[in-house]
Parts: structure tokens; C-alpha cells; sequence
């Protein structure tokens, strides 16, 4: 039975990780070495550098390449560097279509490094591909697509993307971290790269920071590995082996708390001094539809506008479960504001534009009883 037949859940189990081949150990061992012996040099084994390859390392890499169905898999040391590395396949002077509520720290990198490298970018509201068409100038080079999008849950149609993308030869990237593959494989509809903050749901603990890159074709492949190998972002072992057994239990973590988000999300909805609730589960919700159709599941990232930062900020500072903090996707509940944390590095003007209110909130629901998070943060809202 190859890997190829076996369901996703399974792949979760095994891949990259089946027993070790030296000593039948049931998790891979942690290779700590930074150099390894080449007694030949004109016969290198497998393994010569840390930065250049580590099996512990390369045992993830391939647990992420199986999972989201492409050729090869490549860890990070965060997922700002697997950003890194994919725009990287870029060059000065070409022009990257990108999501207009991308990731706060995407826009960062896009609207100061890769500015002044010479990379231009348009932030476009990738819920119109009639805008995103109507954006492409002659050096355009590549669409960067995150959806569902942060921190407005934005849902972004992958066929009208892909469609976009081959008229013109553009390059396929996107951030599939809110999804993770036991919910979205974008790979399978034409994607060329898929990235991951495998700090959130792969990781699944708040206990490491990592990243992911995917490719769809050996050449990216290549090219994506030389571009790793050069800058060295590299994850080390240790937390690669970490990001290795937070997989074990995805998708049974991803299940539970998608089911707590969708009781979360609806009964925020019905509550006084919640303006709006954004989660993509949601009847309400623009994108529901569209969600449904190209991934498995709305994922248990949510969001909700209170009348004002005052609020949020007090919302904030009173909740006893969820943990106020930037991030998501960790076993525990965490409460963001995207206006201070997530999106600081935004303009308030740019924020304002895009639907990131002072007074947003956005939940990571965690595998806490969804009865007591409602109550923490009836609590929080109502003292
Ligand atoms: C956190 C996050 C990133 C950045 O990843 P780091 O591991 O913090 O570098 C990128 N994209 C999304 C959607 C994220 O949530």
C-alpha cells in the first residue's frame, strides 16, 4: 500500500515518521548533529551539512510534501522565512498580485523588504477575480493567496485563481496555514506552492516557531531548495520534531475544534455588543458556499467586531481561558487584536480600508469545552 492510496487521516499517522530504519524506534529520533562524516569526498554520503540537509529535518519535509500532495516539502525557521524563500523566487522589477487582508506580517515584508529590493506589489481583494484580472500588468509574475484570509475570513476562489494564473503564467503561491491540508490541499487544484506557520494548527502546542514551504513541480522543488540551502533559514532538529508529532494529532485536533468554533461563532452571533461575527461556517457568511466547495471544513479561526477598541481592549484584559496573545491554532484558546498585534505593522488608514476595526477581535477556539470559552468571554464582556 503506497502512501498515495492511504486517506489523509492515516497520512497524518505515518507519513515522514513510520518506524525508524536503524533501530525500530516508533518516533524519529532527533538527529543533533551540524556536520557529517564524508570519509570519500568524491563519494559524499546522503547527509554532509546541518543547514544543507538533517534527517529529522527531512522527515517533516517529506510528511508536508505527502500531505498536501506535492513533490517535496521544505522547513523553515518560521513561516516568515518559507515567505521568505518562496518570494525569493522572484526578482527586482516583477510585479506579485497579493491578498488585500494577507497575513500583517506578508504585508510587512512585501511594502518594506522586498519594496526596496524591487519587487512592486498589489494588494487586491481576492474575493473579485474580476479585480485581480484587472490588475495584472505585464510584469506580473505571481498571485500570493491566503485563504480563508486573516483576519476577516475572507473567502478567495482557488479555481478562479488558478484560472487567472495559467492565462498569464503566473506563479501559484499560497499561505494555507488557517486550513492546514486536513482541510484545504490547494496543491490539488493547481497550486504551485502552498506555505504554512507551522507554529499554528501543525504544530497544534504554542511551544515552537516554524515554517513550511510545499512545490507542485520538481523544478520549484529545485529552486526552493537552493534558495533554503543558501539563506539557511533551516528549522532545526529539535522543533522539526516537534512540528512532526503536533501532526500526529491534527486532524483530530483540527475536528474538535472546528466543532467548537462553529458553536462559538453561532452563538456570538445572537449576543448584544457583538456588531458582526466572521467565521466562515456561518449561514451569514459571503464565502460559506464557496468554502465548502474547495476545502473540507471552516477551520477554527474566528473573528468578531465589539463597539470600539475601548472594548475589545477590556474584552482583552478580563479573560480567564483563552489566552490574550498573538498567535492561533494551539490546543488552548487565543485572543488576538489584529489592530495591535497580527496587523500593527498595517497603517491605521490601510486597516480601516480593509474591515480591520479597532474594536476586532479575533478567537483561536481551542479544545477547552466551548460551554466555559462562551462563558469566559460573556464574562469578559459583560463585568
Ligand atoms: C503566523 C502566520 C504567519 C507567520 O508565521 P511565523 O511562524 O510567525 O513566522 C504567516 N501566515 C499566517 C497566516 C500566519 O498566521
Amino acid at each position: 500500500m503506497t502512501h498515495k492510496d492511504i486517506n489523509p487521516r492515516t497520512k497524518t499517522i505515518h507519513c515522514g515518521q513510520d518506524r525508524d530504519p536503524f533501530t525500530g524506534a516508533s518516533s524519529m529520533p532527533i538527529y543533533q548533529g551540524s556536520t557529517f562524516a564524508q570519509p570519500d569526498p568524491d563519494h559524499p554520503g546522503v547527509y554532509d551539512y546541518g543547514r544543507s540537509g538533517n534527517p529529522t529535518r527531512e522527515a517533516l519535509e517529506s510528511a508536508i510534501a505527502e500531505l498536501e500532495g506535492g513533490v517535496r516539502g521544505f522547513a523553515f525557521a518560521s513561516g516568515m522565512a518559507a515567505i521568505t524563500a518562496s518570494l525569493l523566487l522572484l526578482k527586482p522589477g516583477d510585479h506579485v498580485i497579493a491578498a488585500e487582508d494577507i497575513y500583517g506580517g506578508s504585508y510587512r515584508i512585501l511594502t518594506t523588504l522586498f519594496k526596496q529590493w524591487g519587487l512592486e506589489t498589489s494588494f487586491i481583494d481576492m474575493t473579485r477575480p474580476d479585480l485581480v484580472e484587472a490588475a495584472v500588468r505585464p510584469q506580473t509574475r505571481a498571485l500570493f493567496v491566503e485563504t480563508p484570509s486573516n483576519p476577516l475570513l475572507k473567502i478567495t476562489d482557488l479555481e478562479a485563481m488558478g484560472l487567472i494564473a495559467r492565462k498569464h503564467q503566473l506563479l501559484t503561491i499560497i499561505d494555507n496555514t488557517f486550513p492546514t491540508p486536513w482541510l484545504q490541499r490547494p496543491i490539488e487544484r493547481g497550486f504551485d506552492i502552498v506555505l504554512h506557520s507551522a507554529t499554528k494548527f501543525l504544530g497544534g502546542h504554542s511551544d515552537c516557531v516554524a515554517g513550511l514551504a510545499v512545490t507542485r513541480t520538481d523544478d520549484l522543488a529545485r529552486r526552493i531548495k537552493g534558495i533554503q540551502n543558501i539563506t539557511g533559514s533551516v528549522l532545526g532538529p529539535q522543533d522539526s520534531w516537534l512540528i512532526l508529532r503536533g501532526i500526529r494529532t491534527l486532524a483530530v485536533r483540527m475536528d474538535a475544534q472546528q466543532r467548537s468554533a462553529q458553536a462559538v461563532a453561532e452563538a456570538l452571533s445572537s449576543w448584544p455588543g457583538i456588531n458582526k461575527v466572521f467565521y466562515p461556517g456561518l449561514a451569514a457568511h459571503p464565502g460559506r458556499e464557496l468554502n465548502e466547495r474547495q476545502s473540507s471544513g471552516a477551520g477554527a479561526v474566528l473573528s468578531f467586531e465589539l463597539k470600539d477598541g475601548f472594548v475589545a481592549r477590556q474584552v482583552l484584559s478580563r479573560v480567564k481561558l483563552c489566552l490574550p496573545a498573538v498567535s492561533l491554532g494551539g490546543v488552548e484558546s487565543i485572543l488576538s487584536y489584529p489592530a495591535k498585534m497580527s496587523h500593527a505593522a498595517m497603517p491605521p488608514e490601510e486597516r480601516k480600508l480593509r474591515g480591520i476595526t479597532d474594536g476586532l477581535l479575533r478567537l483561536s477556539v481551542g479544545l477547552e469545552d466551548p460551554k466555559d470559552l462562551l462563558e469566559d468571554l460573556l464574562q469578559a464582556l459583560h463585568k
